[in-house]
């Protein structure tokens, strides 16, 4: 890509950090010089490289979705709504999820598999956010091919499994099979040798043990060990079904939670997804230790299950948002977050506009370590998120931040910037074909749907 050089970005609003607190300024201008920001001011600056220069535009920091999977949710996505594919009213994770992206990275080709990746940033940008971690099956590095030349900040994060191949038998049961640990580790290793920083630092790479039922004592405690070697974040999907719990129980006698504690895994680098099934005393130990929650609300109420952000916070966790790969509309899901939140609590007053945005911003940014993120400030990085209040459904506007919980949504997103780039510009690409783009990521996904195994796992 090339070398970022000086924007000017306008906004009616601009969510500025002053002192380390949250500000809205009026009718402020965004100054970025190559991949930080340079200037907030009042004053137009002269002889920027590019003006992004339209009124009613609400400018915040790039924002930050820290739980999202391209390829496995495009494999289910409008085909395991309404109850399809579920056993007993089980997770697809067992059924759909783990068995047929494992089959479809096996038959498609390196091009049919960056083809999907394509596609899928390109949802992920035209969602809002500028920042995604991102955990996958290491039998897609094109996953980082597709992030290095589209242009978004990317936290690659290749599973290791104890078992790489669990699935539900008939009767839903999941059976585990296989044994890669330390093959999952060797290929993480070999990943982070070739992309960790790549583009200036741009492109990362998390520590990424599947879940807690897929991965044994040994991997969690070797893994972890060489991720905090390294100082790369640890993330993986804790308390994500009943199932989950049940089989961790029968091994170990803990709860998810307690599993990873007593492994020394829980620690203030750990980002753990979805949460669903832990118990109070399992947020209070997350609490305890400084541990986060990635909280995926939407993927959970398609399945009837509550996943209130909310509750998290109200552990005093450090709770934050991801998208979870199935509908990358991120401010559709900050929305979810807080409306679900809502419900839950039968209370009003959770999960407030400022709490959803800051856990999207600054406080995404500080749980990765990175505070050059998430805020607007003199030299923070040059990554936001513009949004364009002006649309009807925006107006009349007091409140840009409640407006933007509340009212807004992807189709509103208008320009993106990551590192100092302008990758979205009137909500369309900059960088590349979206048309063609669409085209050639989705018909890699219908070969996995053409599968027989495809068909028995949505129709069965
Ligand atoms: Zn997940």
């Amino acid at each position: 890509m090339r070398e970022p050089g000086t924007t000017a970005v306008f906004g009616s609003f601009v969510l500025a950090e002053r002192d380390g607190s949250p500000v809205i300024l009026r009718d402020h201008w965004v100054l970025t010089e190559g991949r930080w920001i340079a200037a907030v001011t009042p004053t137009r600056p002269e002889g920027a490289d590019e003006v992004l220069d339209e009124p009613g535009r609400f400018v915040l920091p790039g924002l930050l979705n820290l739980h999202n999977h391209c390829f496995s949710e495009a494999v289910a996505r409008t085909h395991s709504e309404d109850g399809v594919g579920r056993k007993n009213n089980q997770s697809i994770v067992y059924t759909v999820l783990l068995p047929l992206t494992k089959r479809g990275i096996e038959i498609l080709s390196r091009e049919e598999r960056l083809a999907v990746a394509r596609m899928r940033i390109l949802q992920l940008l035209k969602g809002g956010c500028a920042t995604v971690m991102e955990p996958f099956r290491n039998g897609i590095p094109e996953m980082f091919e597709a992030a290095e030349e589209m242009g978004i900040r990317f936290y690659g994060a290749p599973y290791l499994f104890s078992t790489s191949d669990a699935k539900a038998d008939a009767s839903g049961r999941v059976i585990y099979s296989g044994d890669d640990g330390a093959a999952d580790l060797a290929a993480w290793d070999a990943l982070h040798a070739r992309w960790e920083r790549r583009d200036a630092g741009r492109i990362r790479l998390a520590m990424s043990p599947h879940a807690t039922d897929t991965c044994g004592p040994d991997l969690l405690r070797t893994s972890t060990a060489r991720a905090r070697e390294l100082g790369v974040p640890i993330t993986t999907h804790l308390a994500q079904s009943k199932s989950e719990v049940a089989t961790i129980q029968a091994r170990y006698g803990r709860t998810p939670a307690e599993y990873l504690d007593w492994l020394g895994v829980m620690g203030p680098d750990l980002l753990a997804a979805h949460c669903v099934n832990s118990s109070d005393g399992d947020l209070g130990l997350m609490a305890a230790r400084g541990a986060a929650v990635l909280n995926c609300p939407r993927v959970f109420a398609r399945a009837g299950t509550t996943a209130a952000f909310g509750r998290f916070a109200s552990h005093g966790v450090r709770t934050l948002i991801g998208t979870d790969g199935y509908n990358m509309d991120f401010l559709g899901e900050m929305n979810a977050a807080a409306m679900i939140s809502k419900i839950a609590s039968g209370q009003a007053g959770v999960a407030t506009a400022p709490e959803i945005i800051a856990a999207v911003t600054a406080e995404a940014a500080p749980a990765i370590h990175r505070p050059e993120l998430g805020r607007i400030a003199l030299g923070a990085a040059a990554d936001l998120s513009v949004i364009d209040l002006s649309h009807p459904h925006l107006q009349p506007l007091y409140d840009p931040c409640r407006a933007l919980v509340w009212l807004a949504n992807r189709a509103n997103v208008d320009a993106l910037m990551v590192d100092g780039r302008v990758l979205l510009r009137d909500g369309r690409l900059v960088i590349g074909d979206e048309a063609a783009i669409v085209a050639a990521g989705a018909a890699s996904i219908r070969k996995i749907w053409d599968l027989p195994e495809a068909r028995a796992a949505f129709e069965g």
